[in-house]
């Protein structure tokens, strides 16, 4: 896209023509999932509609279009992030279903009882989760990388204390769900390969919203979701390097993940085919391309761009009502931040907050956000209020919502 036309693009998402409580819908929800343009609706359709069959088998037409369909989507999605190749790239659920796969599949084979696991105090339950599970039966301790004091980013003390633990696996989110703040997962991949461990990157909030090259970071493993990115929901990415993923087992077993089976012995499928037994999800992989086209086209620095001024004009509005409180880093430190601003009114539960948004039209999130340790232990709230942007939101959007904080804080007397 030549320039950046916030009209253009909501032109090409049919939802946002909807109405909500008889308002026009505004939808800031994104960081729990984006809407889908119609291009990506459209190759669902055109798929079902005209090119339905089972990939990797059948030797006729249809078949293999959904074939060529299906590993070019995974083409794209390996150039999009900067892997070597689409041997790299394994189609997953989503990015809770690839950390599980990691956690199990590596986890099991490569730590012992002793061993350190090492994530941050900010991280999603499916960050979280699967590497307790896996402490908690190999014997392994889990350590936390501590938030700095300002409860933003992370305490760079806190990294260098845990990294000389010797983790045997460190995994962290590039972007917080809740804080919106932006880890330099670079620099603690360097810090951490120094030591010996292998790194995990949730990319669920960052390779939707920003450039993001694997081979930049250095990392061994990142995770992201089609669904966060106008793709459908269903099809998720675990990206790996390609010598990791040939020493690691593969979760599941079956058919289409081996290339020899006799009946005594098998021999598994190439990269990333190991990884995907059974039938594949033919059709959200392919419309994962599409999505990814889409936003080739537009350009993920034009979307940065747009979500850093689109946030700071948010922050900026929401710092002048009394009130009301905003977590992590502050309009001034906005290229360390993405676009997710969680807040509290005070006095009033975030439950009550997002019906009386609905009753204006708003989609928001509140909750734990999938992030209870940070949200309950660290931020000390019960729950949290949640306005998530992406490249179709207006600033007339971000208006409307603060009209819907100060209906609020009128109706609470705050
Ligand atoms: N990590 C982060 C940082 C997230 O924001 C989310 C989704 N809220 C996830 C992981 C999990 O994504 P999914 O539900 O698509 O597996």
């Amino acid at each position: 896209m030549k320039r950046f036309s916030v009209e253009q693009i909501r032109s090409d998402f049919p939802i946002l023509k909807t109405k909500m409580n008889g308002k026009p819908l505004i939808y800031l929800d994104n960081a729990a999932t984006s809407q889908k343009p119609r291009q990506v609706i459209e190759t669902l359709d055109n798929y079902y509609e005209n090119y339905n069959a089972n990939i990797h088998r059948g030797l006729y037409k249809i078949a293999e279009r959904a074939t060529e369909g299906y590993s070019g989507s995974k083409e794209k999605v390996a150039k999009f992030i900067g892997a070597d190749s689409m041997r790299e790239i394994i189609y997953v659920r989503n990015t809770t279903e690839a950390i599980n796969t990691v956690a199990i599949s590596w986890g099991d084979a490569n730590v012992k009882k002793g061993d350190h696991i090492l994530i941050t105090e900010m991280e999603h339950h499916s960050n979280i989760v699967p590497w307790m599970r896996l402490a908690k039966k190999k014997g392994a301790v889990l350590d936390y990388i501590a938030l700095d004091k300002n409860k933003c980013g992370l305490d760079a003390q806190s990294i260098g204390g845990m990294l000389d633990k010797r983790p045997k696996v460190v995994a962290l989110t590039q972007v917080s769900n809740v804080l919106g703040s932006i880890n330099d997962v670079k620099e603690v991949t360097r810090m951490a390969h120094k030591t010996g461990a292998v790194v995990l990157v949730d990319a669920a909030q960052s390779v939707p919203h920003m450039a993001v090259d694997v081979k930049q970071i250095g990392c061994d493993f990142l995770a992201f979701s089609a669904h966060k990115m106008l793709g459908p929901t269903g099809i998720g990415v675990l990206y790996g390097k390609e010598d990791a993923l040939e020493d690691m087992e593969p979760l599941l077993s079956g058919g289409d993940m081996i290339k020899t089976v006799h009946y005594d012995s098998y021999t598994w499928n190439d990269l990333p085919w190991k990884f995907e037994a059974g039938t594949s999800n033919i059709a959200d992989g392919i419309a994962f391309g599409t999505a990814i086209d889409y936003l080739n086209t537009v350009g993920m620095h034009n979307i940065r761009a747009h979500e850093k001024k689109i946030t700071k004009y948010a922050l900026d509005e929401l710092d002048g009502l009394d009130g009301v409180t905003t977590y992590g880093y502050g309009a001034k430190d906005i290229e360390k931040r993405g676009g997710v601003i969680a807040f509290a009114i005070d006095g009033v539960h975030p439950h009550d907050v997002a019906q009386i948004f609905d009753s204006e039209g708003i989609a928001i999130r509140a909750g734990h956000h999938c992030a209870m340790p940070l949200v309950t232990e660290r931020l000390k709230q019960v729950a949290l209020s949640r306005l998530s942007f992406y490249l179709y939101n207006r600033e007339s959007e971000v208006d409307s919502a603060i009209a819907a904080i100060r209906k609020v804080k009128k109706i609470f007397k705050v």
